[in-house]
């Protein structure tokens, strides 16, 4: 009868407005006790950000498979929706696709994939696009921040660059997109490895061993059907080099995607990881810091890269 009664009295509490109003403000009191856990839980939060869903799967796919295994949080974003990148299909069709693919590499990856929604080969360095990429840094609320340099080939990685740096700064000043709270602590900011030598070459501050995550990644990749087996090949001219079946054609992904460690990415990787391990490792991504954001010593880049050395 009491426990009755107590059911009643429950039911009639929650069915006054008042009551409803004190309940949604106990969920929100809740909800941003669970997001300020989430942004003081010690945890490296890691951004990717890239020009298409791919960028950062090739370019720190394996980096990410490590952090990702050590508990971290990371996050890929593509600047752009991919949707341009074919040679059959286009549009709304491809980007649905893409935007697929990209989910299914992410859980591969064990990392969060977010694709914006602006046009694939049409990417601009606009203030609107900055705007996007500062609220998406913020709200990761990240201590490194990885992207290509601005000097690439493509002009959608050229401007996904120019855009990560125009935001470098912005992130902490608290006026810009105010809607989205500025970062107290601006994030170390790197770059991705790339061939160009113009107007200066990469410069490979910190290399990751990748060979224990090699396949991993490639399996990421591997989920990026419609690029990997489909346009690549064939704007490169080597379509009839895919394998038709599956497990033939991850082996060959693997053996054209092992990139050849350079003279400078070993001599980095004997510094962060000492000749004798540097000789055993087959697999490797490297990073240069860019000279805007937080600048790490020594001491701050094993805290932030805690796989260095090990
Ligand atoms: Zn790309």
């Amino acid at each position: 009868m009491i426990k009755a009664i107590h059911i009643i009295n429950y039911k009639y509490f929650f069915m006054k407005p008042v009551c409803k109003i004190f309940s949604c403000l106990l969920l929100l009191i809740f909800s941003m006790q669970l997001d300020t856990r989430a942004q003081n839980d010690n945890k490296i939060r890691i951004i990717m950000i890239g020009a298409h869903p791919d960028d950062c799967d090739d370019d720190g796919g394996g980096t990410a498979a490590i952090f990702a295994k050590m508990g971290y949080a990371v996050k890929f974003v593509s600047v752009t929706n991919g949707d341009a990148g074919h040679q059959v299909i286009g549009g709304a069709e491809l980007a649905k696709r893409r935007f697929a693919e990209a989910q299914e590499a992410g859980k591969r990856l064990g990392v969060v994939y977010d694709v914006l929604d602006n046009h694939d080969g049409q990417l601009m360095p606009t203030l609107e696009v900055r705007l996007q990429i500062i609220k998406k840094i913020r709200e990761w609320n990240a201590d490194i921040v990885i992207a290509p340099r601005p000097n690439d080939y493509h002009p959608d990685h050229r401007y996904t660059g120019v855009l990560v740096q125009d935001a470098a700064y912005m992130v902490a000043v608290p006026n810009i997109a105010p809607e989205t709270p500025a970062l107290k602590k601006n994030p170390v900011f790197l770059y991705f490895q790339d061939r160009f030598q113009r107007p200066n070459p990469f410069r490979p501050d910190l290399a990751i061993d990748i060979t224990s995550v090699f396949d991993k990644k490639i399996s990421a990749l591997d989920a990026h059907e419609s690029q990997m087996y489909e346009w690549l090949p064939w704007i490169g001219h080597y379509e009839d080099k895919v394998p038709k079946d599956k497990t033939e054609r991850i082996k060959w992904l693997a053996e054209t995607r092992k990139q050849e460690i350079k003279p400078e990415v070993k001599s980095a990787l004997e510094k962060w990881y000492g000749k004798e391990k540097a000789a055993t490792i087959k697999n490797a991504e490297a990073f240069e810091i860019c000279e805007y954001g937080s600048q790490p010593d020594e001491a701050m880049i094993k805290k932030l890269f805690p796989m260095l050395g090990k």
